[in-house]
């Protein structure tokens, strides 16, 4: 294994949803955004920050979506799963070390059963929140997608994924009540894995949050200025679902530099 830190993205499957439900003042047009996936390969081991949609959104997506299905349309086809996705990178994903889920969104936390034996990692508050019934209906948490026996550690706020500095969950509460994101330091500088903290590159620069999906608008405010100041000091951010954005991401094999 290089002594390097490799960060990889995968695209794992599309949403299709009116712009106005991810921006402030955006279109009534359908907006098609990725759903992104991170891996990390650590010479102490490896991490996946989010897992994407699970299998079933290929099999039964109307019936898994329930009331999300009149809101968005999921495309997302065989072979775009993470499991498929990291098997061409020649990554196991039953051999992946650390999941670490953003939030417990089902595009996000979807694919978890697929990285079964990973520690999964997530904010002590975010767990809390998805096992309380009534946050369980007014988020749209889905159990399934993450009851499902990992060996897990909740952490409050800043978490050293590798204990070298170089792999960072950074708290960014707000989209949800525990949500965090991703600071990854990498030869070419810092960068910030924002998950649904920021969906587009708007967010941040307008401060134009989702009128719909934001748990606590002003939590979610401190965080769109911590990634500011952030992004001042030199970070890139990486926006959680900007189509724009992601066309200059590069797609793994290929890595981010
Ligand atoms: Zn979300």
């Amino acid at each position: 294994m290089s002594d390097e830190l490799q960060l990889y993205a995968m695209t794992c499957g599309w949403l299709s949803l009116p712009e106005v439900a991810l921006i402030e003042g955006g279109a009534s047009e359908d907006l098609r955004i990725p759903v992104p996936c991170y891996l990390i390969v650590h010479p102490r081991g490896t991490a996946l920050f989010d897992s994407g949609l699970g299998i079933v959104c290929q099999e039964q997506a109307d019936e898994y979506m329930g009331d999300f299905a009149s809101l968005m349309r999921v495309e997302f086809l065989p072979g775009e799963e993470i499991r498929t996705r990291l098997e061409r990178i020649d990554i196991d994903a039953a051999r992946v070390d650390y999941l670490i889920n953003s939030h417990l969104h089902f595009d996000h936390a979807g694919g978890n059963e697929q990285v079964s034996e990973a520690r999964l990692i997530v904010q002590k508050r975010e767990w809390e929140a998805a096992h309380e019934p009534d946050l369980i209906a007014a988020i749209g948490y889905k159990p399934v997608d993450y009851d499902l026996g990992h060996e897990l550690i909740t952490v409050e706020g800043e978490h050293d994924v590798f204990g070298d500095g170089s792999v960072t969950c950074i708290p960014s509460y707000g989209h949800t009540p525990g949500h965090q994101s991703l600071r990854v330091t990498l030869a070419g500088g810092d960068v910030i894995l924002t998950g649904d903290a920021c969906y587009l590159r708007a967010t941040l620069e307008e401060l134009r949050l989702p009128p719909g999906a934001a748990f606590d608008r002003d939590a979610m405010l401190e965080s769109l200025e911590r990634f500011r100041a952030l992004k001042a000091r030199g970070a890139r951010i990486f926006y959680g679902h900007d189509p724009e954005f992601w066309q200059g991401v590069p797609q793994a094999p290929a890595r981010i530099a």
